[in-house]
C-alpha cells in the first residue's frame, strides 16, 4: 500500500464544501436541496416534491412517508467549487443518523419556514450541531407564503437559538409579490423572474434605498460588536467596506460567533444562488477545520487534511443499491486509491476498495482516487459499518468516537 509520495492531480483542499441542510419536517430541506442541484446543473430537470421525482429522496420508503429517513452524499459544482451535500435526516427518530451525518460535515445550511421561524425540532437539531461546532448560515425559505416575515423569524433565531442573527439581506416585496432581495453586503439588488429563471443584479431601487442603508448599518453595527478588525474600521470611519464586511462574516460563521440569514423561497426557485454563494464565501472548507483526532493502544494520534499523510477516513454510511454495496467515506487524511487494501480498524479487518465513485444526482462517476477533505462512495468493503475508521494498514488508527452521547429527542 502505498499512503505517500502520492502524486496528486486533484483540486485544492479550499474549495471544497462538505455541507449539511438542517431543517424541521416540511421547512423545505428537500425543495431547497433539489434547487441547490438544478442551479449547480447536477439536474437538469427540476424535482417537484409533491411528484416524487426528487433526487435526494430516492428511497421508496422514504417517498412514501415523506420525511427524509437516509443519509445520502451528493456532489456538485458551485462557481469553482466542489458542493459536496451530506443529507442530514430531518427526523428525531433517526438522531443517531443525524449524530453521524454531523460528524463529517465542515458546515451546514439551517432551514426555517418564514411562517412558522424557528420550530422545537430545529431547536434539537441547532443543539446537536453545536455540540458539534459545525458553522452555520441560516436560510428563511417560504417568504412567498401568506403570513412570511423575515424579521420575526429572525427574532426567533435570536431569542430561541441563542445566537446573533447576522441579516444580510432585505427582502424585495412580500408574500406572493416575494420577488428578490437587496444583498446587504454588495448593496446590489437581485430579482427574479417570473419563471424561477437566474436573477437579474442591478441598483438598489430607489424605494428601498433607505431602508436598506438602515439595515447596512444594523449590520455593520453588529458585525463592528463582534470582530476587532471590523470594530477598528468601523470606529475609524463611521462605516464598514464591503470587503472588511465579508471577510468578518466568513470568521464570524467559522468562529460560531454569529449566524449569517439569508432569504428566499425555494419553491419559486429565488434565493438560491446568494445561498451558494454565501456557502462557498462564508462556511470553511477542510483545511480550515481542526484536524481529526483518532487513538491506537490508548495513544492519541492527530491526522491533518494533508492528501499526502497515511490515509485515515469515516464510514458513516452504507447502503445497498442496484450498483452494489455503496459504503460512503468521509476521507480526513491522506489519499485512497482504486485497488487499495485498506484497515477496518474499528473491526479490525482488512478490506479491499475495489471502486471509488463520486455520487452525483443523476448518475456516480468512477474516480481513480479520493483525498482529504472529500466524500465518496466506495465499492468493495464487504462487511465495514457506518462509523467505522477505515485507514492504511501500516498507520492504523479510530477515530475517537463523538464526544457527546446521542441525546434522544422527542418531537413536541
Ligand atoms: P422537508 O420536509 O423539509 O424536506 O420539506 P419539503 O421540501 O418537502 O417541503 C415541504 C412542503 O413545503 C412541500 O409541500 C413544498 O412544496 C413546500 N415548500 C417548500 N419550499 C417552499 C417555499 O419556498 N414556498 C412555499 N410556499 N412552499 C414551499
Amino acid at each position: 500500500m502505498r499512503t505517500n509520495l502520492r502524486t496528486h492531480p486533484t483540486r485544492p483542499l479550499t474549495v471544497i464544501r462538505n455541507l449539511g441542510i438542517l431543517a424541521h419536517v416540511d421547512a423545505g430541506k428537500t425543495t431547497v436541496t433539489e434547487r441547490v442541484l438544478y442551479a449547480t446543473g447536477a439536474t437538469h430537470k427540476r424535482g417537484e416534491v409533491h411528484d416524487g421525482t426528487t433526487v435526494t429522496d430516492f428511497d421508496p420508503q422514504e417517498r412514501d412517508r415523506g420525511i427524509t429517513i437516509f443519509a445520502a452524499a451528493v456532489s456538485c459544482d458551485w462557481d469553482g467549487h466542489r458542493i459536496n451535500l451530506i443529507d442530514t435526516p430531518g427526523h428525531v427518530d433517526f438522531s443517531d443518523e443525524v449524530e453521524r451525518s454531523l460528524r463529517v460535515l465542515d458546515g451546514a445550511v439551517a432551514v426555517f419556514d418564514a411562517v412558522a421561524g424557528v420550530e422545537p425540532q430545529s431547536e434539537s437539531v441547532w443543539r446537536q450541531a453545536d455540540r458539534h461546532q459545525v458553522p452555520r448560515i441560516a436560510f428563511v425559505n417560504k417568504l412567498d407564503r401568506a403570513g412570511a416575515d423575515l424579521d420575526t423569524a429572525v427574532a426567533s433565531i435570536r431569542d430561541r437559538l441563542h445566537t446573533v442573527p447576522l441579516v444580510v439581506q432585505l427582502p424585495i416585496g412580500r408574500e406572493d409579490g416575494f420577488t428578490g432581495v437587496v444583498d446587504l453586503v454588495r448593496m446590489r439588488a437581485l430579482v427574479w423572474g417570473a419563471g424561477g429563471e437566474a436573477y437579474q443584479e442591478g441598483p438598489v431601487p430607489d424605494d428601498l434605498r433607505e431602508e436598506a442603508g438602515r439595515r447596512r448599518r444594523l449590520l455593520e453595527e453588529a458585525v463592528a460588536e463582534l470582530h476587532p478588525v471590523a470594530l477598528e474600521e468601523f470606529c475609524a470611519g463611521a462605516a464598514l467596506r464591503d470587503a472588511t464586511l465579508a471577510a468578518a462574516l466568513r470568521d464570524l460563521t467559522r468562529g460560531g460567533e454569529g449566524v449569517v440569514v439569508l432569504c428566499g423561497s425555494a419553491y419559486r426557485n429565488r434565493g438560491i444562488e446568494p445561498l451558494l454563494d454565501a456557502v462557498v464565501a462564508y462556511l470553511p472548507s477542510p483545511l480550515d477545520v481542526p484536524a481529526v483526532r483518532g487513538t491506537l493502544d490508548g495513544e492519541v494520534r492527530e491526522r491533518a487534511a494533508d492528501p499526502a499523510a497515511h490515509f485515515a477516513g469515516l464510514v458513516f454510511k452504507v447502503a445497498a443499491t442496484a450498483t452494489g454495496r455503496l459504503t460512503y467515506v468521509r476521507v480526513y487524511a491522506g489519499t485512497v486509491e482504486k485497488g487499495d487494501t485498506v484497515l477496518d480498524a474499528t473491526a479490525g479487518r482488512t478490506e479491499r476498495i475495489g471502486r471509488i465513485l463520486r455520487v452525483q444526482a443523476d448518475r456516480n462517476t468512477e474516480v481513480d482516487r479520493a483525498v482529504a477533505g472529500d466524500i465518496v462512495a466506495v465499492i468493495g468493503p464487504k462487511s465495514a459499518r457506518a462509523g467505522a475508521t477505515l485507514c492504511a494498514p501500516d498507520a492504523p488508527l479510530v477515530f475517537e468516537p463523538p464526544s457527546v452521547a446521542t441525546p434522544v429527542v422527542s418531537v413536541a
